[in-house]
């Protein structure tokens, strides 16, 4: 079992989020990978976040799975997966074979992790070998003379590599990196012109453009209502004041759920502070975190209220839908049917 209940959960889960979903769910962004893939002698795990890592040192496809019987012990819940811990490049092959092996046997869509390195062919020869839906790109592969504020979608997702998902329909998912998040306005003029230049590639911009606190949005949504095929998804996301954004800027057919597996196990509450994330865990919960401005530790009196991290992003929905008059047919398209489609029209192109 990879994490335990409690009853704060089960109660949590009756009173509000068990009658709000639907009974089929896709969970378009988990992650899955061995630890002992993981090639520690060229990590660059110091370009990112540390905390993510103290809450799960690995997440197999078995306890994908178990995981979510644990959650939702009464939906059929579907991931579209992609490896995890992405931070070294010597270990991409072994975390694609892990998540293609695991996918084959399951019977489950998945995300290829690209290196920038790769020419158009071996991208587009990996996605074809391996049966998956399209890429996963993260900022941790941009070369490593750009300082890590400074990172464009370009710099890990080459056009060469949007090329090949253009010609043949598939999907990328793609957490923007740099500190203005999704207000900045080079990742916003990237995003559209991947939208103008790309539009066959299905693109999932992930934890709605890490807008984790409504500081982050900046004008980003005046820009984006203007847009018609990127995708948002909801993975670590907690904030209903920026779901409600996005719900009226793009509408409900281009949002997805999404939990960021197996980080959404945290037993947290998260607060902004000055338009900065904080989550509040439990002392000693996720070792040290002292020199960590986004944990902080709390009481056990509060810190025994918590639930899982998964839980607060689909309150969160539950509370911007209610605040935007979503209708029942809205969430089944935002926590499966919108996902669904967009995995569908990547095949037999
Ligand atoms: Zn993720």
């Amino acid at each position: 079992m990879p994490f335990e209940i409690k009853d704060v959960d089960k109660k949590f889960y009756d009173e509000r989020l068990r009658d709000f979903l639907p009974e089929k769910i896709l969970d378009p962004h988990s992650h899955i990978w061995l630890d002992h893939l993981i090639n520690w002698k060229d990590s660059v795990a110091g370009k990112i976040q540390a905390w993510p890592l103290k809450v799960a040192k690995e997440n197999s496809i078995e306890d994908l799975v178990a995981g979510y019987k644990l959650y939702f012990p009464d939906k059929e819940v579907t991931p579209l997966f992609c490896p995890g811990n992405v931070i070294s490049k010597s270990s991409i092959e072994g975390m694609n074979e892990y998540c293609s092996a695991s996918a084959a046997q399951y019977n489950y869509p998945f995300l290829t992790l690209t290196n920038p390195d790769w020419d158009a062919e071996t991208v587009e020869a990996t996605i074809k070998r391996d049966k998956s839906i399209g890429v996963k790109v993260y900022l941790t592969f941009a070369p490593d003379y750009i300082p890590v504020d400074e990172i464009r979608i370009f710099d890990f997702l080459p056009r060469h590599h949007l090329e090949v998902l253009n010609e043949n329909g598939w999907a990328a998912l793609l957490h923007i990196a740099r500190p203005g998040r999704l207000g900045d306005p080079l990742n916003l003029a990237q995003m559209l012109e991947i939208e103008e230049r790309y539009p066959n590639v299905k693109l999932i911009i992930a934890h709605v453009g890490r807008a984790y606190c409504p500081e982050d949005v900046g004008n980003a949504f005046e820009l984006l209502k203007e847009t018609k095929n990127m995708v948002f998804d909801l993975a670590a996301n907690t904030n209903a004041d920026v779901f409600e954004q996005l719900i009226n800027a793009v509408g409900p057919k281009r949002i997805l759920f999404g939990s960021d597996e197996p980080i959404s196990r945290m037993r947290m509450k998260r607060i902004c502070e000055n338009g900065k994330y904080i989550n509040l865990i439990a002392k000693g919960a996720y070792g040290d975190v002292s020199n960590d401005p986004h944990m902080r530790e709390v009481s056990k009196e509060e810190s025994d209220t918590f639930t899982f991290f998964m839980y607060e992003i689909i309150e969160a929905m539950r509370v911007a839908a209610e605040r935007t008059g979503l209708s029942p047919a809205d969430i089944e398209d935002i926590f499966y049917n919108n996902a669904h489609r967009l995995i569908e029209s990547t095949k037999g192109n």
